[in-house]
């Protein structure tokens, strides 16, 4: 991978990027996306925040690298802290991490999400968590995607400004991933509920606490509820 060719992941994300938006790609480590992004005519300017100073310092040498420094701002800073309001952003780009960590780098600075249209966000696991900030913030879905690369499985989900409805197995998996109903996806929550009915067995084995009775019951619950979904 690199700022021209992109991993099938980023590229994913890459292609939910409005043409002409000003874009804070957050947690930006080599800065790729970004670069990729202004290269291919895509972004208008560009913002790469990264919270550690090594892959920070690697970013501001491959913008150097690319020629593209009057175009890539590249900012050592937590989170959204990165984003000034003169910057301009309209979307945000956060790929790579847990689904729990891009909701608190969404909450930790939410002045930063004040002119921006568009979220494009990939966790790389509990995505639910994602979508629950999102019915709660007045995000909508616009758009998702599962997609399987190296053996792993990772979502991107694409937020707009509005609201929107979703049950407890949407918000789980996903509405549009549970319509589209993809091979990744099945095999994805197949796993989980192979998984789930192993930490049962283990509950079933152990001793018999409130605790254990209540977790073994919430488990029957989920298994029942992706079972439906994949069904
Ligand atoms: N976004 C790139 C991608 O998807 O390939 C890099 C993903 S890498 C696994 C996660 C990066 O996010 C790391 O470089 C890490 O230092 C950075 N990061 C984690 N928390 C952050 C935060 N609060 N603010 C900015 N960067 C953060």
């Amino acid at each position: 991978m690199n700022a021209q060719k992109l991993s099938k992941r980023l590229e994913t994300v890459a292609s939910f990027v409005p043409t002409g938006a000003v874009v804070a790609d957050i947690g930006s480590d080599h800065a790729y996306l970004p670069c990729y992004l202004v290269h291919k005519g895509i972004a208008a300017r560009a913002v790469a925040g990264e919270v550690v100073k090594g892959p920070y310092d690697s970013a501001v040498r491959q913008v150097r690298t690319e020629g593209l420094t009057e175009k890539i701002t590249v900012r050592l800073a937590d989170g959204l802290a990165a984003v000034e309001e003169a910057d301009g952003i309209t979307a945000i780009t956060i790929a790579g991490m847990g689904g729990p960590l891009i909701v608190s780098i969404l909450e930790k600075h939410p002045q930063a999400l004040k002119n921006v249209t568009r979220l494009i966000l990939q966790p790389n696991i509990h995505a639910k968590a994602i979508r629950e900030w999102a019915l709660e913030h007045g995000w909508a879905l616009q758009d998702e995607v599962i997609l399987q690369e190296d053996g792993k499985v990772y979502e991107v989900l694409v937020l707009q400004r509005g609201s929107m409805d979703l049950n407890e197995a949407q918000t789980l998996l996903g509405p549009k991933l549970m319509n589209t109903k993809s091979a990744v996806f099945v095999e994805k929550w197949s796993r989980e509920v192979a998984n789930w009915q192993r930490v049962q067995q283990a509950i079933s084995n152990a001793e018999q606490t409130e605790e254990n009775k209540a977790k073994f019951d919430e488990l029957t619950h989920l298994i029942a509820l992706v079972q439906g979904a994949i069904a």
